[in-house]
């Protein structure tokens, strides 16, 4: 069988979920026994959201191999449970990168080089590069941004060419819309679908199947108007009804038929039905909680749901493996001081504080984290959070009044986080802090090792700060021990709390690799330390 490529594109709004219907079509291939990636092309300029701000793009996540890349990874890998690499986000920097830079090695010499057809040839290159690796069976791009935008539109040009050169049945396009309801008049619209199809078609591109994103259900009259003004089959109208739980899309659209038209337009001899045995027992233990628990999120970033996306879905996903219903309370650190550090956090059954960059809020962090310190309140730091425990553990046990992360006091007399010495000589800051997954050796006797279960682990990584060993000492005599450690630098990647019934904090990002049919071992083991702080 040849590899078969399904596009997804959007169109009338941003924000519809494409990446939850290009996962959940995924997901359902891959429970009928195929191999299946996803990939995103974003048509913005940088060349991966590594430098952006979390308000402006939400969380970057950070892939095995070490890519900066599109929240929507985040949702590929936590519905299929397999990796996405470097190859898997492609944006409109990096194709212009690939061009200009072969432009000033002479690969172009003499010819003028152009969006048709030089930019579109490197899009469908990349378009097709997982295809010629042999390991899928079916790969769905999803392109980011919304039909008619004008960056997105030499990736429609490039599509379009796609559908012309592939045989037929090895291609396909869905294009998700939104649907929308006018309570006044208590009707939904068609309209806007109509017009952002007409949008596509002007690319000319068809799309094959049209999903709309809807609050009510669709009539059959109203699909089959979309059917006809849209040029698709009746059945090829599929609803997206607003879900519980994104990860119950899966199975709303296996009703709506998405995965047999797929299969069926790409000939795909494929009867079987979607196995979703661990995928069902998941989303059962998760509508019926046992316990309930609350959690505080304190970051600088919670006004925006998507920055901290993957953490928010490791606790989904740790909650239900503890039939726990985990209510998670961002907290803005800004907002954290002494004198209401009480009043805020006394309700909490746990408190997690989140990875970040600069000096805004960093304070409200220690705060908070000595008083889970003192009140013996189950707490988990990842990254900045592992950092900034460590500074309030050296100002407030150790003494050192102005220990710092040199990130933000260069001055500080006591660097107890301090850069990486490779960091030492790095001016360009796209794309160059330590980023991917690393071996780190779990100390026997420790909790981390009772968490993991084994010796030897691999979590990704994006920092360029780290703890400073001249210190280890010192903190060890307090309690403060590093329990994981990278075996070939021997940089401490884990550091947990004696006498204390849950302080962890992790130089490494854990949550990027919590999916919700393998839960986070730490994320899992923090809610159950919640459960019993909370019982108490
Ligand atoms: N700013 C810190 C560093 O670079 C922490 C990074 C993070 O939390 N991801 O080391």
């Amino acid at each position: 069988m040849n590899t078969k490529f399904i596009f997804v594109t959007g169109g009338v709004a941003s924000s519809l979920g494409k990446g939850i219907i290009a996962a959940s079509l995924a997901k359902l291939l891959q429970a009928r026994g195929l191999r299946v990636t996803i990939q995103k092309f974003d048509p913005y300029i940088n060349i991966d959201p590594g430098t952006l701000n979390p308000y402006e793009h939400g969380e970057c996540y950070v892939t095995e191999d070490g890519a900066e890349t599109d929240l929507d990874l985040g949702h590929y890998e936590r519905f299929l449970g397999v990796h996405t690499s470097k190859a898997n986000n492609v944006t409109t920097g990096k194709i212009y990168y690939t061009v200009i830079t072969k432009e000033r090695e002479g690969a172009y010499l003499g010819r003028t080089v152009q969006i048709v057809p030089h930019i579109t040839d490197e899009i469908k290159r990349r378009m097709l590069l997982l295809g010629k690796t042999g390991e899928y069976d079916v790969i769905i791009t999803e392109v980011g941004g919304t039909v008619g935008d004008m960056e997105s539109q030499p990736f429609i040009e490039a599509i379009r060419q796609l559908q012309w050169e592939l045989p037929e049945e090895d291609c396909m396009c869905i294009h998700l819309t939104l649907v929308p309801y006018l309570s006044a008049a208590k009707e939904l619209k068609t309209k806007p679908t109509q017009h952002s199809v007409q949008m596509l078609q002007q690319g000319g591109v068809q799309p094959d199947v049209i999903v709309c994103r809807t609050e009510h259900p669709l009539s059959p009259e109203l699909r089959r108007k979309v059917a006809l003004f849209c040029n698709v089959k009746p059945g090829h109208v599929i609803q997206s009804i607003d879900a519980w739980s994104i990860y119950q899309v899966p199975l709303n659209m296996h009703e709506e038929h998405l995965d047999e038209l797929v299969v069926r337009h790409l000939q795909i001899d494929n009867f079987t039905q979607p196995d979703l045995k661990e995928w069902n027992k998941f989303l059962e233990r998760l509508k019926n909680p046992k316990h309930v628990v609350d959690i505080a999120l304190v970051g600088k970033y919670v006004e925006l749901q998507d920055a901290y996306k993957s953490i928010l879905e490791s606790f989904v996903h740790a909650g239900a493996v503890n039939e726990c219903k985990v209510n998670v309370h961002t907290i803005q650190s800004e907002t954290i001081h002494d004198d209401n550090v009480a009043e805020l956090l006394s309700g909490m059954d746990g408190i997690l504080v989140a990875p970040g960059f600069g000096e805004r809020g960093l304070e409200g962090k220690v705060v908070a984290i000595r008083y889970a310190r003192e009140k013996g309140v189950p707490f988990f730091g990842i990254c900045l959070g592992m950092q900034m425990c460590v500074v309030e553990i050296a100002r407030d046990v150790l003494g050192y009044k102005d220990a710092a992360s040199t990130e933000v006091d260069a001055k500080t007399t006591h660097p107890v986080i301090d850069l990486m010495e490779d960091q030492k000589s790095t001016t360009i800051k796209g794309g160059t802090m330590r980023l991917g997954a690393f071996e780190c050796a779990l100390q026997k006797d420790s909790l981390i090792y009772k968490i993991y279960g084994k010796e030897r682990i691999f979590e990704r990584h994006r920092h360029r700060y780290e703890f400073n060993s001249e210190y280890l000492e010192e903190f060890e005599k307090v309690g403060l021990k590093a329990t994981g450690r990278n075996p070939q630098t021997g940089l401490v990647e884990v550091m947990e709390l004696q006498g204390h019934p849950f302080v962890i904090g992790v130089q490494f990002h854990p949550e990027y690799k919590s999916t919700p049919e393998h839960p986070q071992p730490i994320f899992s083991a923090f809610i159950k330390a919640a459960i019993k702080y909370g019982n108490k």
